[in-house]
């Protein structure tokens, strides 16, 4: 299983192709797309038992319905919910900063709160959506870009102009992440077009006129890895092995009619606080379940229940002063159900002792994690989606440590118990 996590987790760059690579999996299960923009969304009031479908919003969120056999307003929803977007760079407009001796820099701007450090000296490149030219000006053509060689790095400070450096050192956001490369001499000498105007003609097969607009991010070559035979060292774990935890659950029982209607909600925009179109702050999901449901919304919601799945803290021995006395989870302790005081966290004593049971009865040991209470800590989905689904959730993920660094570590029995929890969730 394992393998698929690292096969999702390559074809997964940014959240742009997440969600493509989300959508490819759900149809080899059988899910049917259902685009908005072509068909009346008041089809979807009229799902049969069993259907499969899927929407998605922006090319950057996705969400997947497997229709129940019980009516919606005495069953609810089982709702697993998740995002695909993780801290990077994205490219900023006009990004080409040509230097000396034929360096070209990318000017960028910081996505989310990526470990900024852990960016420096690594093989790096391009993936996103690029916008090309369509029939008129309010049908514009969205095509993927995914560069898969390495183009550009951000290399370090040499230490012998900077001798402090292990001694803690403050990175500008603005000058010193800028990833560059070298350019060849046909390079140089062609610059008609500027240099990443090339490589989207050159990926794309478009030439420079049809190239309306991009969004384009900095993703990590290097692929994830295996540490032994029990930890996972990746880009973007948080929040992609969720994502895949839940996608792996949702397909598991492709083939049934199940009771309950189960939904797959992959969000965007979590890093940078969920206020878009796209993200948990929008009224998008809870305005396709009230469509869903008739006059049976209320009903439906209070009959539901959702997990928010996004990746927790796992102890750190070096560092072990940061965790609560007693509620630090292990890596390879299974999934960790996260509380919060000021509720920065959905879970409560219901919600958690509802998945806790879960994993009980799926065979899966669980954890529970709370700050410091000198640790502001951070927050998630859960919460900012009960403004528009004020329904019984709780808020759980697997425990990783460097959460946020280019390369993050979790456990791989984790994600084994992690699906096998969610499976059983969605039975
Ligand atoms: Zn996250």
């Amino acid at each position: 299983m394992i393998n698929r996590l690292i096969d999702f987790l390559n074809e997964s760059p940014v959240n742009f192709l997440a969600v493509a690579a989300t959508a490819k999996r759900l149809e080899a299960a059988g899910y049917r797309r259902i685009d908005l923009l072509t068909n009346d969304a008041s089809q979807l009031a009229q799902l049969q038992p069993g259907e499969k479908v899927y929407v998605t919003k922006n090319d950057s969120s996705i969400f997947a319905f497997h229709m129940g056999r019980k009516p919606l307003s005495e069953a609810g929803f089982r709702i697993i919910c998740a995002h695909c977007d993780s801290p990077t760079f994205r490219i900023k407009p006009n990004a080409e900063m040509y230097c000396e001796g034929g360096l070209l820099r990318l000017n960028t701007e910081v996505y989310g709160g990526p470990i900024l450090s852990t960016w420096f000296d690594r093989p790096l490149s391009l993936a996103g959506r690029v916008i090309l030219r369509g029939e008129d000006a309010m049908h514009p053509i969205t095509r993927l870009l995914f560069v898969r060689r390495p183009l550009l790095i951000i290399p370090n400070l040499a230490i012998h102009f900077n001798r402090a450096v292990n001694d803690g050192v403050k990175i500008n956001r603005q000058s010193d992440v800028l990833p560059l490369m070298l350019l060849s001499d046909e390079e140089a000498l062609n610059q008609k077009e500027p240099w990443l105007t090339r490589v989207i003609m050159d990926e794309l097969n478009v030439e420079a006129n049809h190239i309306l607009d991009a969004d384009l991010y900095l993703y990590d070559c290097q692929a994830p890895s295996l540490v032994g035979e029990t930890l996972i060292s990746a880009g973007r774990l948080d929040d992609l092995s969720m994502v895949h935890a839940a996608l792996e659950a949702l397909v598991a029982h492709e083939h049934e009619v199940p009771e309950t209607t189960r939904i797959m909600a992959i969000f965007d925009n979590e890093e940078t606080g969920s206020q878009t179109k796209q993200g948990a702050g929008s009224p998008f999901l809870a305005n396709i379940l009230r469509t869903m449901s008739g006059g049976g919304f209320v009903s439906a919601i209070e009959h539901s229940f959702m997990i928010s799945a996004d990746n927790a803290h796992a102890w750190h021995p070096n560092y072990s002063g940061k965790y609560d006395p007693t509620n630090h989870p292990v890596l390879g302790g299974g999934p960790v159900i996260k509380f919060n005081a000021a509720q920065k966290y959905a879970s409560d004593a219901v919600s958690a002792a509802v998945f806790a049971s879960i994993c009980e009865e799926a065979g899966v040991p669980c954890q529970r994690f709370v700050n410091h209470s000198e640790v502001a800590g951070g927050s998630t989905l859960g919460n900012i989606l009960a403004s528009s689904l004020p329904l019984r959730g709780v808020d759980m993920g697997n425990g990783v440590l460097a959460m946020h660094s280019c390369r993050e570590l979790a456990s791989v029995a984790d994600h084994n118990y992690c699906i096998r929890a969610f499976t059983h969730f969605y039975k």
